[in-house]
């Protein structure tokens, strides 16, 4: 059984795209800048942002932090969209979700344009994805996919079980693992919270993607014997065992499913370190005008 350590591959990624900003610095070329906008004050986002922005710097890109408040309107902030889409210096830009309920996501999603939308989110973006053309993946499934990479583990002609169907998350991972080219080639069955047999359907994966936002909700008897397990699930749960009082927990029981599986990522230091590392590649993209 092989841990997948996205820790240690979100730091080997950086490195490398660290060096190609010294690169691109040596020979005068334009450093990637990424912005992002923040609304209001929610501490979870303030923590995601930051560590989008420390991430940036880290890798050597220039970054700018658009703060509004909570209060901000609609048109307000769209104009401030229209004025990143504008502006030659910004290579690619975030929105930061949620939104004020006053706001709505898709039509911020809609007016980023689509060669500055890094996130991966904007309709053009992921229709793009569906066709196999150069697009901006979506962060967490663009980890998923540089795992899988990184540790070859193959996929052509495996059956691929993706549990949960969101839009950042399960649906496009089922497009990517089913499209002709490497990590992909799947068969691939989406399943979500209406799926009957679902044990059964699990069983039979090669490949098991997890991404429901349950606790613990994949117990061994889901997993066939050799299997890759790959848990994005991040649920927080009190703890009298750490400092902060709070631990974080994945979607699958990893102590009784580990040694079954061929790979399994573990939760934290899975897929989540990969999130922000795709960010910095799409940006890199972004600048490099590799899209569009
Ligand atoms: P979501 O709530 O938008 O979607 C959950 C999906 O799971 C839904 O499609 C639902 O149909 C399905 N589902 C719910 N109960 C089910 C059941 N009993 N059986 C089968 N399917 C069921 O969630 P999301 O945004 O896709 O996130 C999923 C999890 O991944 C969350 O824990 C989230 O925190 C985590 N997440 C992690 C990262 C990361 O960087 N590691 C990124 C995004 C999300």
């Amino acid at each position: 059984m092989t841990i997948i350590d996205g820790k240690k591959v979100s730091e080997e990624i950086q490195g490398e795209i660290a060096a190609e900003v010294q690169k691109l610095k040596a020979a005068g070329k334009k450093i990637p800048h990424l912005a992002a906008i923040l609304v209001g004050n929610d501490g979870a986002s303030e923590t995601y942002v930051g560590g989008k922005v420390k991430a940036c710097e880290r890798v050597g890109f220039r970054s700018t932090l658009v703060r509004l408040p909570d209060t901000v309107s609609e048109s307000e902030l769209l104009k401030k969209i229209s004025d990143l889409n504008k502006d030659k210096d910004i290579d690619g830009f975030i929105v930061q979700l949620p939104l004020p309920k006053h706001i709505s996501e898709q039509k911020v999603i809609e007016t980023i344009a689509p060669e500055k939308d890094v996130d991966g989110f904007h309709p053009a973006n992921v229709g793009r994805m569906a066709l196999n053309l150069p697009t901006y993946l979506p962060a967490t499934p663009y980890g998923i996919l540089q795992l899988i990479e990184r540790y070859k583990i193959e996929t052509a002609g495996k059956t691929c079980v993706v549990i949960g169907r969101s839009h950042i998350v399960g649906s496009p991972m089922s497009i990517l693992m089913a499209r002709n080219t490497y990590p992909g080639n799947c068969t691939v069955t989406l399943t979500h919270s209406k799926t009957k047999n679902l044990k059964e359907i699990c069983f039979s994966a090669d490949i098991l993607i997890v991404a429901l936002g349950k606790a613990e909700f994949l117990t061994a008897d889901y997993v066939k014997q050799g299997a890759a397990v790959i848990d994005v699930g991040i649920t927080r749960v009190k703890s009298d065992k750490t400092k902060t009082g709070w631990k974080l927990l994945g979607d699958v029981k990893y102590d009784e499913v580990a040694p079954k599986c061929s790979f399994i990522s573990h939760v934290p230091g899975g897929v989540g370190p990969m999130t922000i590392t795709s960010l910095l590649l799409n940006s890199l993209k972004a600048s490099k005008k590799e899209v569009y």
